[in-house]
């Protein structure tokens, strides 16, 4: 039995690793200040001896005896992290100094929730680890990109100065129960819109591509990292190569809701990266990890599961 402290953890992914580490056994220790989690979606997990939730904010210090650190304290939709910028760069740069320094003092494995936003909007495609990106540091994205950027810098100078025992995964676009259904993420927007019948907004042509991976394959990836040989430290991809374009989302949701919505075309946002898609040759080397969950079949469990909160 491991202690694991979770940031973000009442998020949707933290709060399917919260599950997933207490019933594999450990103690989970969860850490959220409720901006976009809620206790809704760890609710079930309450009254369990081995799950602690604590109402805190990351860019403060924070101590406690633990073995694992998991950092995915971080707004993670475009409209949450652009509505106070400053904040979403305080939480990815002075939370990450504090876990690192929390690591740092206990000895812990810390593994940071990096993005394939550390890619910009890519010249290389599909994107290997060795590339650097092409990110603007001053747009309306730059606020998450380039934190998340820095907390990657961060967590290099810290093992390299200080030997703490790092971990870094670079997160695709991920999707799957628990989403916030009012967080404007593409996957969330569309089937919401399908289950009410409204108008799907496509941003821009729908020309631009993402590559979307189910919840439960990052869940493997990311443990199967915290459990890697303490040498690799990463940064690693661990995302779904299945790359589609956001019109062809739209089609399969519509099939797949029976929905009688319509498409319209909205805006593309500023910065919009066009094309996405993860070259996972070392998480397969190094970690033996590839999704299994095609994108039909990860998006009727969500769909699945939005029926039940969408009225
Ligand atoms: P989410 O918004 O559902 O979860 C983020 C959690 O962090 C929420 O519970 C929120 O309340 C909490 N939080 C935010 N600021 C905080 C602060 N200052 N102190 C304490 N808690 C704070 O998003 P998610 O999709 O579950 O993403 C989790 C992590 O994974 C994030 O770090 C995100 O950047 C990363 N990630 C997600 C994706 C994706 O597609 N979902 C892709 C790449 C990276
Ligand atoms: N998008 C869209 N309609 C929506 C929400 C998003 O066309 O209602 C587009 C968005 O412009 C982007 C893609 O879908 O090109 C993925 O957006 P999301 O916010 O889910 O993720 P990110 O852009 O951060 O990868």
């Amino acid at each position: 039995m491991k202690r694991i402290l979770i940031t973000g953890g009442a998020g949707f992914i933290g709060s399917h690793l919260c599950e997933k580490l207490l019933n594999e056994g450990n103690e989970v220790l969860c850490l959220d200040n409720f901006f976009t989690g809620s206790k809704k979606n760890i609710i079930h997990l309450i009254g369990n001896p081995y799950f602690e939730l604590v109402r805190h904010d990351v860019i403060a210090p924070f101590f406690a005896e633990v073995d694992e650190i998991y950092n995915l304290a971080c707004p993670a939709s475009p409209i949450h992290y652009q509505y106070n910028p400053i904040k979403t760069v305080k939480t990815s740069v002075m939370g990450a100094i504090n876990m690192l320094g929390l690591a740092k003092r206990v000895k812990a494995t810390v593994l940071q929730a990096s993005t394939s936003e550390v890619y910009g909007d890519p010249k290389i495609h599909p994107q290997p680890e060795s590339y650097w990106g092409n990110v603007n540091p001053i747009g309306i994205r730059s606020c998450y990109d380039e934190g998340k950027r820095c907390a990657e810098t961060l967590f290099m100078d810290y093992h390299v100065q200080n030997k703490v025992k790092i971990k870094i995964i670079r997160i695709f676009n991920t999707y799957g129960p628990r989403m916030n259904p009012n967080d404007g993420r593409v996957v969330s927007n569309f089937i919401v819109q399908a289950l009410k019948n409204e108008d799907f907004t496509i941003y821009g042509d729908g020309a631009q591509t993402r590559s979307f991976q189910y919840v439960d394959d990052l869940l493997e990836g990311m443990t199967l990292m915290m459990r890697s040989h303490e040498d690799f430290i990463g940064p690693v991809n661990i995302g779904n190569p299945g790359e589609f374009t956001i019109r062809e989302l739209a089609d399969k949701v519509i099939v797949l809701t029976g929905s009688s919505s319509k498409i319209i075309h909205l805006p593309l946002p500023a910065d919009d990266p066009l094309q996405r898609k993860p070259d996972i040759s070392l998480a397969r080397k190094e970690l033996n990890w590839e999704p299994k969950v095609a994108l039909d079949e990860g998006l009727l469990k969500t769909i699945e599961y939005f029926r039940t909160i969408v009225k």
